[in-house]
């Protein structure tokens, strides 16, 4: 949903956007100007079952929609756009739903997922575009603000370093969070983000920093997250969710890639990023998402990180933002 925002924004300029999201996805628009309305699917709670989607179908087909993008690109988001009458119905050329779809358009492999997906309004997917267009955008309003006010209120000093040490796949989970706490923490304050099942990295962290850490993890909503990050000087990020937070919110930016790449679409894009990770070992990539074990044993696109490593281009991040 986060990558979904610079198309919205392209859209919302020639007419009204209404997004149809899960329950979660749907907490990532509240406040942005560019949607009119959210719909919320429940499509495994409340509207699960064939009876709730066609009950959906017809409320769409009310609106009388003129088109749908399916950035989702699943057999059921194409059925529910076709079944609601809506006429015009833009997907991916390699989606699953895309025999629902009147135009298919090219998914290009190497391209950013953000280019991707505003691709399907531009129909160009080879189009160059700026960075500054392809960064997508989050709205934290005052109940996240007045969150993260009473979060860090705990805490005092120098700059903010948000540390996201999570990932649900167990190989993307670089293994020095704690050790680069450590060090981040002469210089800067620590505050660790995630979900509640991120909760033992979380504490692992707090007991390197000797409790100077403070986690937030399970206690913030993904846009009081977003709102968290926004104030920090630098994100140290997994390739997971807290990178597509950072980008939103154009904060610096350091990524840790292990057994995938940038070059699958989901890099960072906020202005100051970079991005480290192993580009020596043949191994590497090695699977889309990350297995949830090194298929060689050894794990070297993650322990050949070093802490050190991570820990001097965090300082130099901060010290050139504060120049
Ligand atoms: S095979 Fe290579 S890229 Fe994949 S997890 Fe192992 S070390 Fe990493």
């Amino acid at each position: 949903m986060v990558l979904t925002t610079p198309l919205i924004a392209h859209l919302a300029k020639s007419g009204s956007v209404d997004v149809l999201a899960t329950p979660a996805a749907a907490t990532l628009l509240a406040n942005n100007p560019h949607v009119r309305e959210t719909i919320v699917y429940d499509k495994r709670g409340a509207d699960r079952g064939a009876r709730a989607f066609v009950r959906l179908a017809s409320a769409l087909r009310a609106r009388t929609y003129a088109a749908a993008y399916l950035a989702q690109g699943s057999v059921r988001s194409g059925a529910l756009a076709a079944l609601s009458g809506i006429e015009e119905r833009i997907g991916f050329s390699t989606s699953a739903g895309r025999r629902f779809y009147t135009t298919r358009v090219p998914y290009i492999e190497n391209a950013h997922h953000a280019a991707r997906l505003l691709s399907l309004a531009t129909r160009d997917p080879e189009r160059e575009v700026p960075r500054s267009t392809l960064r997508p955008r989050l709205y934290p309003g005052p109940a996240e603000r007045t969150a993260v006010d009473r979060v860090l209120g705990a805490i005092a000093g120098d700059a903010l370093v948000v540390l996201a040490p999570g990932s649900v796949w167990a190989t993307k989970r670089w293994p020095y969070f704690a050790d680069l706490a450590r060090g981040v923490s002469d210089f800067a304050r620590v505050v660790i983000v995630g979900a509640d099942a991120d909760q033992a990295l979380a504490e692992q962290i707090i007991g390197a920093t000797k409790g100077q850490a403070i986690s937030t993890t399970g206690r913030l909503s993904l846009l009081g997250s977003a709102e968290l990050i926004g104030r920090a000087a630098l994100v140290v990020t997994n390739d997971s969710a807290p990178l597509h937070l950072a980008s939103a919110m154009n904060t610096p930016t350091i990524a840790v890639f292990g057994p995938t790449v940038p070059e699958f679409g989901f890099g960072p894009l906020a202005d100051a990023a970079t991005v480290v990770g192993r580009d020596d070992l043949a191994c590497r990539p090695c699977d889309r998402h990350g297995p949830q074990k090194c298929p060689l044993g050894h794990w070297r696109c993650m322990r050949e990180i070093s802490p050190e490593q991570v820990a001097g281009l965090a300082r130099s991040l901060i010290t050139r933002g504060s120049d």
